[in-house]
């Protein structure tokens, strides 16, 4: 975050604090309750509405991240491969995973490399981008 917007940031959470809290003052005031008083609770109400507002929304933010994280990773995973071992010629089926080019045979327990070669598409007619989308996550 750069400076410009980090003070932009605290100004508003001021004014918003201290805004709505002299507001608590004003309209107590106006009933005939001490003013100092009534700003301080409106001061307090508002911190702790505050507090609990940005616990609430940070938390369900994070559950959303990590539902989409976990969706991510099963996704992920359903992808595989059926490729003979090179040293004992027995299919394995091993999961696509760019970042990790090695699997290990599950009869001979010798380390392959997989090499991942891609197929050149050609897309002919214009389309609209749900369906490119659509074809970049088809298998
Ligand atoms: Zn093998």
């Amino acid at each position: 975050m750069k400076f410009k917007e980090a003070l932009g940031l605290l100004s508003s959470l001021f004014i918003k604090l201290f805004g709505i809290s002299i507001l608590f003052g004003l309209i107590g005031w106006s009933f005939g309750l001490p003013i100092l008083g009534m700003c301080l609770i409106g001061f307090i109400f508002n911190f702790i509405v505050g507090t609990a507002f940005t616990y609430v929304y940070n938390y369900k933010h994070e559950k959303l991240i990590a539902e989409q994280n976990k969706a991510l990773l099963e996704y992920e995973s359903k992808k595989t491969a059926k490729v003979q071992c090179a040293f004992c010629h027995t299919e394995n089926i091993v999961p696509i995973d760019l970042s990790n080019t090695k699997f290990k045979c599950n009869k001979c327990h010798h380390v392959n490399r997989l090499i991942v070669t891609f197929d050149a598409a050609q897309i002919t007619v214009p389309q609209s981008t749900d369906d490119m989308i659509g074809r970049a996550v088809e298998t």
